[in-house]
C-alpha cells in the first residue's frame, strides 16, 4: 500500500516574515499588547524601538506563514482514515490478542509502526518501547506492554545540558465496559483511537515536510508516541517517564492527546470551537521542594512550569487556529479520570492533557450495544475528524515553536533587597547562537495569560520600572532572530 503521504510542492519555509513585518503598522514603543489582553501600560525605561525590534515584535505576535503552511497540511479525511483503520482491529485492549495479522492489540501496534515508517521518508526513527509489566488487579498476568515511538532528533539531541525533547501522545489501548474483558468489541475510536490518530498525523505531517526541505533544523527533539496500557493503568506512559527520568532526559514538555474526537455532548449541543488544555499547578507531593516552596511564597503557584508550557500551548495555539479556543484548565485532569500527562507529572516533568470540551460518557468505556434506543459505544460515527484535524494543529503548532525556539533562560532571579515600586530581574545568558535576546511578560496576579510584553535586547538584568512586582506576576523568555519564543522563566526571589 503507499504511503498516505506523499511529499508535494515544495514550500518556502524561510521566506522572511519582514513582508509581513512591513504590512504591519509600526509600534509606538517597544512594550506591546497581546490581542488578548488589556494591559497597555508603558514601560517607562523603554527605549525607542529600532527597526530590528519592530521586525521581531511582528514575527513573535503574529501568525508565522510557514507554520500555518505546516497545520494545513493536517487532513481530517487521513485522520478518518487511520481511526477507522483502529477501530478495524475490533478490540485494543492491552491484554487482547498479539499473534493475529487482523485483530489484537499486536496487529494494531505493528500497523501504526509499519505507517508511520512508511511516511517517515526516513526523517524518523521510529521504535518499540516495551516493558514486561507485572500481573496487577487490571492485569490477570504478566504482559507485555509496547509503546510505538517516532523520534525526530533536534540539532541539541546527544549535546549534554542542551537537549530539550518534546512529546506528544495518544493511547492506542481501548477497553469495553468490564476493564478486563480483552475480547469484546472495543472500538476506542475517540478514547483514544483520535489521540492515536492526531500524533500519527503529526509524525507523518511534520517527516514530509522535512523529507522535501521546507522544515529547517529544529533546537528542540520531538517525540511523537502511541502509548498502550493506559487503560489498565497509565502503564506504557509511567514506564516512558520514569525511564526518560532515569537517564536524566530533559522532557521540556509532554501533551496527551486522549478523547478529542468529539464535539457534540450527552444532551446534543455541538462545540468544535474550543477545546480543554488540563494543567496542574504545584505538584500534588506530602514534601515540597525548595523551589515550590518560594513559588507559592510569592505568589507563583499558577507559575509552575507545567502552567508556563500551557499558556504558551493555548498562545500560539489559538494564533495558527484562528476561530479555535484552547481553554486552560487549572487542574491535573477531569474528577474520576487520569491520563498519561500524569505519570510524566509525578516524575517532575512539565505536562497536560487536552480532551473535547464536553464529553458524552455513553460512548466511553462501553460494550457496544443498544439500550432503550441509545447507541452505546465508542464507534467511529461519533466522532468529528473535522474537529481532530483543528487539535492536532493546536498540537503542532505549540510542538514546532517549542522546538524552534531557544530553551527558557536559567537562574531567572526577582530582586527583592529594597522595599520600591520597580521591578528588577535578572538571569543567565542563554547558550543558543541563535539568540536575538530577552523578553519580559506580565500579567496581573489574578490573570491565567500573559498580559503585557517588552523586548529588552540582549541584557542580563533590567528593571521595569514604575511597574511594581507586587502588583503583577512577571516571566522572562528567550527569543531568537526568527522571532521564536521560548516559554517564559518565574523569578524567585
Ligand atoms: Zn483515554
Amino acid at each position: 500500500m503507499p504511503s498516505l503521504y506523499p511529499a508535494p510542492r515544495r514550500a518556502k519555509w524561510l521566506r522572511p516574515a519582514l513582508l509581513l513585518a512591513a504590512l504591519l503598522p509600526a509600534f509606538a514603543g517597544a512594550n506591546i499588547t497581546l490581542p488578548i489582553a488589556s494591559v497597555t501600560t508603558a514601560a517607562p525605561n523603554a527605549k525607542p524601538d529600532s527597526a530590528y525590534q519592530t521586525t521581531l515584535t511582528a514575527k513573535i505576535s503574529q501568525p508565522r506563514p510557514e507554520l500555518m503552511r505546516l497545520l494545513a497540511e493536517i487532513q481530517p479525511a487521513r485522520l478518518e482514515q487511520h481511526i477507522r483503520q483502529l477501530v478495524g482491529f475490533h478490540t485494543r485492549h492491552t491484554a487482547s490478542d498479539t499473534e493475529s495479522t487482523t485483530r489484537g492489540i499486536g496487529a494494531a501496534r505493528r500497523a501504526i509502526k509499519a505507517e508511520l515508517a512508511r511516511c517517515s521518508g526516513g526523517q524518523l526513527q521510529v521504535a518499540f518501547d516495551s516493558h514486561l509489566e507485572p500481573a496487577g488487579p487490571r492485569l490477570a498476568r504478566p504482559t507485555e506492554i509496547v509503546n510505538v515511538v517516532a523520534t525526530l532528533p533536534g540539532r541539541m539531541a546527544g549535546v549534554a545540558g542542551r537537549e530539550r525533547i518534546y512529546v506528544v501522545s495518544g493511547h492506542y489501548d481501548s477497553r469495553a465496559s468490564d476493564v478486563n474483558d480483552a475480547t469484546s468489541f472495543a472500538p476506542g475510536a475517540n478514547d483514544d483511537a483520535s489521540g492515536t490518530a492526531a500524533v500519527m498525523e503529526m509524525a507523518c505531517v511534520v517527516a514530509a515536510a522535512r523529507s522535501r526541505g521546507s522544515l529547517p533544523p529544529m533546537d528542540g527533539t520531538l517525540v511523537f508516541m502511541a502509548v498502550a496500557g493506559e487503560e489498565q493503568g497509565l502503564f506504557g506512559a509511567a514506564h516512558y517517564a520514569k525511564q526518560a527520568r532515569s537517564q536524566g532526559k530533559n522532557i521540556a514538555g509532554m501533551i496527551t492527546n486522549d478523547i478529542i474526537g468529539s464535539s457534540r455532548a450527552e444532551d446534543g449541543r455541538i462545540d468544535a470551537s474550543q477545546v480543554r488544555l488540563f494543567a496542574e499547578g504545584i505538584a500534588a507531593k506530602t514534601e515540597l521542594p525548595e523551589a515550590q516552596r518560594k513559588l507559592l511564597a510569592s505568589g507563583g503557584e499558577s507559575d509552575s512550569a507545567t502552567r508556563q508550557l500551557a499558556r504558551h500551548v493555548k498562545e500560539v495555539g489559538e494564533r495558527h487556529v484562528p476561530g479555535f479556543g484552547v481553554t486552560l484548565i487549572h487542574r491535573r485532569d477531569r474528577y474520576l479520570r487520569g491520563g498519561d500527562h500524569i505519570p510524566f507529572l509525578e516524575q517532575g516533568y512539565p505536562a497536560l492533557r487536552l480532551t473535547e470540551p464536553n464529553e458524552d460518557f455513553r460512548h466511553q468505556h462501553q460494550d457496544v450495544r443498544q439500550e432503550a434506543g441509545v447507541q452505546y459505544g465508542d464507534l467511529p460515527e461519533f466522532v468529528d475528524f473535522e474537529y481532530v484535524a483543528k487539535v492536532a494543529r493546536v498540537n503542532l503548532a505549540a510542538l514546532i515553536s517549542l522546538a524552534m525556539a531557544p530553551a527558557a533562560p536559567v537562574g531567572v532571579k526577582m530582586h527583592t533587597e529594597q522595599l520600591e515600586n520597580d521591578t528588577r530581574l535578572s538571569w543567565q545568558a542563554s547558550p543558543e547562537a541563535d539568540l536575538a535576546g530577552y523578553r519580559i511578560v506580565w500579567r496581573d496576579t489574578t490573570a491565567s495569560v500573559w498580559q503585557g510584553s517588552m523586548l529588552v535586547g540582549k541584557v542580563l538584568d533590567f528593571r521595569v520600572k514604575g511597574k511594581s512586582k507586587d502588583n503583577y506576576l512577571f516571566g522572562v523568555q528567550a527569543v531568537n532572530k526568527e522571532g521564536y519564543v521560548s516559554v517564559a522563566s518565574y523569578p524567585l526571589p
